[in-house]
């Protein structure tokens, strides 16, 4: 969208940051080693664009980390709900509120379409191979940016839609709801015709992409089932990836799942547990029933084509190690194709950072280790730097 709105205002695409007159870095604030990554290449870009052009930093880092961004940077910002500031920018005849609508509503609050992927065929198959390609890096090779390297594999074509924005939960730990706002949605018939449309084209996979899957259609009066129902009743081979759908939403949702593995629709499920304990499930503000959970995962588990993962979060304030135990039985009961292991961290303005019972590094350090020596297959590279480099950032 922000791409659209420079175009329509009659600006040009520069071939690097140093030849741009503008630069704007997206950022992503989900959790504290981003954080970290995020306020570097803000540094790193200052140092490195032309002297008389601006850098502009976006999406949640100046909406959650307000300070910390102050730290290295004091230019023009953009959060996820409002781009007003870039209608200062010099040669802006079109607002980015005057913009034509999107999806019959204002642009500005619209989730945009990605297509990475370039060339045609059918590439079911294909993309099921990069899948399992992606899981056996991990793996067997879980070095530093493997991660990213099987993730650009498992990518090289498949076809992004972005269904929604935004997220109507409410979890204790999480910053980002507070900058990507209210679910905004794409219409249901709009995200079918891309579907269409990638198809016509000779795609044969989709990634549908949200915040939060789980809150698809509520402000459209429509639903994640109802989007179920029709990616189930389309015509065409294809499969989708479901990732960040909420524990709640899988136990809703359960039947119309099942009934897509059934039919071979679905060939990756990201579904963030974050614990196997309903003690700290419901001191997240995620209460859930993990027994039936572990259920309907074990069903889905049994589909070989479907790339199941999750995400499992160490430390939680007050997390005993019994409680700490049940993630590491539930883990080991599902045999996830991959799990994110991260540690807790208190974000800013977030209820469960004035929980007491915070963990100390080592027993946090020791989890993982446990994590580790159990043989699970995870993926911790991401936080681990942030954890031995000591890094504190508010
Ligand atoms: S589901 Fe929870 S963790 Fe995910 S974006 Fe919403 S509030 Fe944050």
């Amino acid at each position: 969208m922000v791409r659209r709105f420079f175009l329509v205002n009659g600006w040009t695409e520069a071939a690097s940051e140093e030849k741009a007159d503008c630069v704007i870095l997206f950022t992503c604030a989900e959790m504290r080693y981003k954080v970290v990554n995020m306020t570097k290449e803000v540094e790193r870009l200052s140092g490195r664009i032309a002297p008389n052009s601006e850098l502009i930093v976006g999406s949640c880092l100046p909406k959650t980390n307000k300070e910390a961004l102050a730290k290295v940077f004091q230019g023009r910002t953009i959060t996820p709900t409002d781009f007003s500031a870039l209608n200062a920018l010099p040669d802006i005849t079109i607002k980015i509120e005057d913009m034509p609508p999107i999806f019959g509503r204002n642009a500005a609050f619209e989730p945009f379409d990605e297509r990475r992927p370039r060339g045609g065929g059918d590439i079911t198959a294909l993309s099921r191979l990069s899948h399992w390609a992606s899981g056996f890096v991990h793996r067997h090779f879980p070095i530093p940016g493997s991660q990213d390297m099987a993730a650009r594999l498992a990518r090289t074509r498949r076809m992004v839609i972005y269904v929604s924005a935004g997220c109507a939960k409410n979890c204790s730990y999480c910053a980002i709801r507070f900058a990507t706002g209210q679910v905004r949605s794409k219409p249901l018939d709009l995200v079918m015709q891309n579907i269409s449309e990638g198809l016509r084209l000779g795609y044969g996979a989709f990634d549908l992409l949200s915040d939060s899957i789980g809150g698809y259609g509520l402000d459209l009066g429509t639903s994640l089932g109802e989007l179920f129902d029709r990616v189930l009743a389309h015509p065409g081979q294809f499969t989708v990836a479901i990732s960040d759908l909420h524990p709640q939403e899988l136990i809703r949702y359960f039947g119309k799942i099942l009934s897509l593995c059934q039919a071979g629709r679905i060939h990756y499920l990201y579904v963030p547990v974050q614990s196997g304990n309903e003690r700290i499930l419901r001191m997240m503000n995620r209460p859930c029933d993990v027994k039936d959970l572990t259920n309907k995962l074990m069903a889905i588990r049994s589909f070989g084509g479907v790339f199941l993962r999750t995400g499992i979060m160490v430390g939680f304030p007050g997390e005993t190690e019994a409680e700490f135990e049940e993630s590491l039985v539930f883990l080991k009961t599902i045999g996830f194709d991959d799990v994110f292991v991260h540690y807790y961290c208190d974000m800013p303005n977030t209820h469960s950072s004035t929980l007491p019972g915070k963990l100390d590094k080592a027993t946090m350090a020791e989890r993982l280790n446990k994590v580790n020596r159990s043989g699970i297959r995870y993926c911790v590279e991401a936080t681990r730097h942030e954890w031995e480099s000591n890094l504190v950032i508010s």
